[in-house]
């Protein structure tokens, strides 16, 4: 199996650059930097190294964490562990949640915005590791160029089959810590099978979520973008039923199901109790009632950029009062501007506010 490198990666290696792997725990990303650590030694690379895990809280696999200090013994180099100071990946969906609610009672948005994050709006990875990590690296290495070692692999996906063997990092480039950066994959070309066997070559132990608990992915235990059997999976491993209980009172709480393919609840409802089981239920008839009623907004009343773009006239008016009724009694949400009159009032505040900023 080839450790992939192009010229920039090349370049950056001979001037000694600094090299961090991201780990998670996983198969990939110790696959990557175990081959890559060797490829470095071969060639001779003489810059700083060392790992960097993003901790995602109490969504993370309990054994993620240890793992990642194995792979550091092995390698015999730094491990630094970083996290989001605002709170951990779930705290970020509950937090988005109730900011959500707010904007919505506050007629700030027209539709309701669900808590989690989603294949289109991964903020969870931004936010939650490249953002945490790039930070870490920018005050570690001022005045140098870092080189991001990911170990994605062009299998995995779509996206990841188009994805370059190296790319500029905006986030590891800095003007006041005189940083730049590039992210480096690898093992873009290798397989699944050519991870496997890598593993059992070099005889370091794969994360139990693969053998014990049978999921092909690690990273968060219940990701949006898991399998419905990585969900369940996740869910035979005890460590995982508080959060696993946690996130299904937010669907139940918000309305909204976890994934577009199904609710998180559906996955284990055996580890709920009652009345979480019992509110799933209600929230799943108010999730229809919520969908139906917003089904019924022209397009041209949302929002572009969180602002309005045009009046709704009366009989709109009337509609959006309507439906912010539906859905605020689905949903059991207190309202502002319910009645057409204030709607009007509130959508001509905004298209105000809106000109004093663009002027
Ligand atoms: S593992 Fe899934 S849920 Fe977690 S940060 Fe990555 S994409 Fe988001």
């Amino acid at each position: 199996m080839n450790t992939l490198v192009d010229e920039i990666v090349s370049d950056l290696i001979v001037r000694a650059a600094p090299v961090c792997f991201g780990v998670s725990g996983g198969k990939d990303s110790t696959a990557a930097a175990i081959s890559t650590m060797r490829y470095l030694d071969q060639v001779g690379h003489k810059g700083p190294r060392l790992l960097i895990h993003s901790h995602l809280g109490r969504v993370e696999w309990q054994e993620s964490l240890p793992m990642c200090e194995r792979l550091a013994t092995h390698l015999g180099l730094e491990l630094v562990v970083v996290q989001r100071q605002a709170g951990d990946m779930m705290d970020r969906w509950l937090t988005r949640w109730s900011r959500n609610v707010d904007r919505y009672v506050n007629l700030s948005c027209v539709k309701l915005i669900l808590p989690w994050s989603t294949p289109s709006m991964r903020f969870c990875t931004s936010e939650l590791k490249s953002a945490v990590i790039c930070r870490e690296l920018v005050h570690r290495f001022p005045g140098q160029t870092i080189l991001s070692v990911a170990g994605i692999r062009r299998e995995e996906s779509s996206q990841r089959a188009k994805a370059p063997i190296s790319k500029p990092q905006p986030r590891l480039s800095s003007v006041s810590h005189r940083t730049a950066g590039f992210d480096w994959h690898p093992i873009l070309d290798w397989s699944l099978s050519d991870v496997l066997g890598f593993h059992k070559d070099v005889d370091f132990p794969l994360h139990e979520a693969y053998g014990t608990y049978g999921t092909s992915r690690v990273s968060c235990v219940f990701c949006i973008l898991g399998s419905r059997n990585d969900l369940a999976a996740a869910t035979g491993c005890y460590d995982n039923h508080a959060i696993y209980c946690e996130m299904v009172q937010l669907e139940a709480a918000s309305t909204f199901s976890f994934q577009d393919a199904g609710w998180l609840g559906d996955v284990a409802p055996h580890l709920l109790d009652q009345s979480t089981r019992d509110a799933l239920l209600c929230a799943k008839a108010a999730a229809k009632r919520r969908e139906a009623a917003e089904g019924r907004i022209p397009k041209h009343l949302l929002y572009t950029k969180g602002w309005p773009t045009v009046m709704p006239t009366q009989s709109e008016a009337e509609l959006l009062a309507d439906v912010r009724l539906e859905v605020a009694s689905a949903v059991g949400l207190a309202l502002k501007f319910t009645k057409p009159s204030e709607i009007i009032g509130r959508y001509q505040e905004l298209m105000d506010a809106s000109a004093g900023r663009a002027a």
